[in-house]
């Protein structure tokens, strides 16, 4: 018997890494591919900690059902977090998800019909060109320059009957660019006027190195959007909590969409996530893990330039990766095979493309251990040095 699948899975894309890395994966491998934190950056002995107070002092209350909406501490937490950053919120503007990635899906079931619209920039997170593809919608690619998405394109995408826009506005995945100051109060302008869904979505904000930081997008249009954030990057990707702060009738609307889709965010991960940030200096911890990815950065910076200068990248700011460019065309999927017989694995830039964009590739650098870093890009020389022997 033929087995019958939804029409929502059928162009469904598999993550390529996942694929050639089952074939491939060694304990020797050297991995630049997933936008994994460094071990130095997870607080296992804090977590520990947390979690010792919490079985101790509420054991019972941590392992029962929770509400859907998330634990009220934790969304206490995050409004005072958004009212600091000029973001007026109370609790009641917040969703706890399992992690930004369910709400990406969850605003996915909520705004998309078959066929409808997104506009995007390119290239784009992958996870949110997954998440959409299982909506059935198609992406409306928006053109920028160096101040991000250009005014007139977002108007394109708004009159071409785009159903919401999604940024990632400061240190993207995969590019590691911001959105310049003045662009966001451009483009926010025209989207607060047209009156469509703006999906900010901000991982990675507050892994900025320089001292600069930049109002989020949310600000300029008075909480008038779907910020979406996460506890991934800055704590430990295992607890799987993010967060969707909107406004009070999105969030009315989204409860019963999260219901169906797993009643609540794990309410352990919450109790004990909320526990480690009462007590810990977050300020620090995040510190401290920039100054580790910021060593790492400078250090595959200066391997890729000495030894593999056709690779071009710019110098991001921030975030967990490095976005490069071949200077002559090359198949970076075909590449990635080679790669991982060397030992070691990127994403090829087409997972950040609904098309194309193989010319590119995507580097994170947080993950590998400083030590392996020069070993990883050697075997990244041999890797390009067989493709292009193959030619
Ligand atoms: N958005 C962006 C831009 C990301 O890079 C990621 C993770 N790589 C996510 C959302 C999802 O992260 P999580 O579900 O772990 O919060």
């Amino acid at each position: 018997m033929e087995t019958q699948f939804s029409s929502r899975i059928k162009n469904l894309r598999r993550s390529v890494v996942r694929d050639i890395l089952s074939f491939h994966s060694s304990n020797d491998m050297i991995s630049f591919a997933g936008g994994l934190p460094g071990k130095e950056a997870l607080p296992v002995e804090a977590m520990r900690k947390a979690a010792d107070r919490v079985f101790e002092r509420e054991g019972i209350r941590a392992l029962q059902y929770g509400t859907t909406e998330g634990y009220n501490p934790l969304r206490e937490w995050i409004a005072d977090y958004l009212c600091s950053e000029g973001i007026p919120t109370g609790p009641d503007n917040i969703l706890i998800t399992g992690g930004s990635q369910q709400a990406l899906d969850l605003i996915g079931r909520l705004f998309l019909n078959p066929g409808d619209q997104v506009a995007v920039t390119l290239p784009t997170y992958n996870g949110a060109i997954q998440s959409f593809e299982l909506s059935e919608a198609s992406l409306i690619c928006t053109e920028s320059d160096n101040d991000g998405p250009l005014p007139n394109e977002i108007r394109r995408a708004i009159l071409q009957g785009a159903k919401f826009i999604y940024l990632t506005p400061t240190v993207a995945n995969p590019s590691g660019r911001s959105i310049s100051e003045k662009r966001r109060s451009e483009i926010s302008e025209i989207i607060r006027t047209s009156g469509i869904p703006l999906i900010e979505d901000d991982p990675y904000s507050l892994l900025m190195f320089s001292d600069h930081s930049f109002r989020k997008m949310t600000s300029y249009m008075d909480g008038e959007t779907i910020l979406l954030g996460s506890f991934s990057k800055i704590v430990a990707p295992a607890l799987r909590i993010g967060y969707i702060r909107a406004p009070e009738n999105i969030i009315s609307r989204m409860v019963p969409v999260k219901q169906a889709m797993d009643l609540h965010t794990s309410l352990v991960s919450q109790i004990i996530l909320f526990e480690y940030l009462s007590h810990e200096n977050l300020s620090k911890h995040i510190s401290d893990a920039k100054a580790s990815y910021r060593i790492k950065r400078d250090l595959i910076l200066s391997e890729l330039s000495a030894k593999l200068p056709q690779l071009k990248t710019d110098i991001p700011d921030g975030g967990v990766f490095l976005w490069g460019r071949w200077g002559s065309p090359i198949n970076s999927s075909e590449l990635l095979y080679l790669a991982t017989e060397e030992g070691v694995a990127f994403v090829p830039g087409s997972s950040f493309y609904p098309d194309g964009g193989d010319n590119f590739i995507r580097i994170n650098y947080s993950a590998p251990d400083l030590n392996r870093i020069p070993e990883g890009v050697d075997r990244l020389v041999k890797a390009y040095n067989r493709y292009h022997s193959l030619l």
